[in-house]
């Protein structure tokens, strides 16, 4: 049993990107603000607020720091930056992580779903990875072999349905990462667990009593609970391809099929 309010565990993610808007007051690495931030002097686009955060980022800026200088003086949009992050993570991609905490989250990348059928369904998903992949084949080339095209679909599929968006202190976004573990939770408009985040750490919190918590009985909501049940289950569907059934939905439903019945 655990009380609302424990921290059920805390993630650091395979791979993660600071917002843009956030490059002149976040270090790329830890994600907090700091006074002083030194930068990457070989691509000039990225800022740290050491050299250990430096170090600890560079197994991953290595491969990006020359497709980043490519780009001078534009940069590329956050999701492109997360798409080409995962691409250089790609030959990690069977390494499986665990998170910290008395909730023990175990997966690798290999794990997540890719929607891959659902994602070539989409036309607009389909014109977001087109650009993505204009983008990533000018500042790669000679520098990193793209996967096939399969795989970067795959990919693509897999970071737009499992990204977390990383907030700040005031609760505002300041980047987007991949959390292997904690993805793996399912959703529900009334969930038993919150996600906050110090710099890039993922903390997931309990905010009702669970009685057993095993990934199976631990919910978070992937969306804004306070939208009407349709707007919900629109953006469940949209975002993440599948029909919310949760008890608070099957209630609205309830509730709006009475009302239409006493309208007749
Ligand atoms: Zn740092
Ligand atoms: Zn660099
Ligand atoms: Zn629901």
């Amino acid at each position: 049993m655990v009380e609302p309010g424990t921290i059920l565990c805390v993630s650091e993610p395979f791979a993660h990107v600071l917002s843009n808007k956030e490059h002149d007051y976040r270090c790329e690495n830890c994600m907090k603000r700091a006074d002083e931030l030194k930068r990457c002097s070989a691509c000039a686009s990225v800022k740290y607020c050491s050299t250990k955060c430096q170090k600890s980022d560079w197994s991953i800026h290595k491969k990006e720091c020359p497709c980043l200088k490519r780009f001078q003086p534009k940069i590329p949009t956050d999701s492109t930056r997360l798409l080409l992050r995962l691409v250089i993570r790609f030959n990690n991609s069977s390494t499986v992580q665990e998170s910290k905490g008395v909730l023990a989250l175990r997966r690798s990348f290999n794990n997540l779903m890719s929607h891959e059928k659902e994602i070539t369904n989409d036309k607009n998903r389909c014109d977001q990875l087109s650009q993505h992949l204009f983008t990533l084949q000018k500042v790669t080339a000679g520098v990193i072999d793209l996967p096939s095209s399969r795989v970067l679909l795959q990919i693509f599929g897999k970071m737009t349905t499992n990204s977390f968006t990383i907030c700040g202190e005031e609760m505002q976004p300041i980047g987007v990462g991949i959390y292997l573990g904690p993805s793996l939770l399912d959703h529900r408009c009334t969930p038993n667990a919150v996600i906050t985040f110090q710099g890039k750490s993922l903390h997931l919190r309990a905010v009702a009593q669970i009685a057993d918590p095993t990934p199976s009985n631990v919910f978070i909501s992937y969306i804004d609970q306070l939208n009407s049940t349709a707007e919900r289950r629109r953006m469940l569907m949209e975002q993440y391809y599948f029909k919310c059934d949760c008890s608070w939905c099957q209630d609205k439903d309830l509730v709006s099929s009475v009302c239409r019945i006493i309208h007749v």
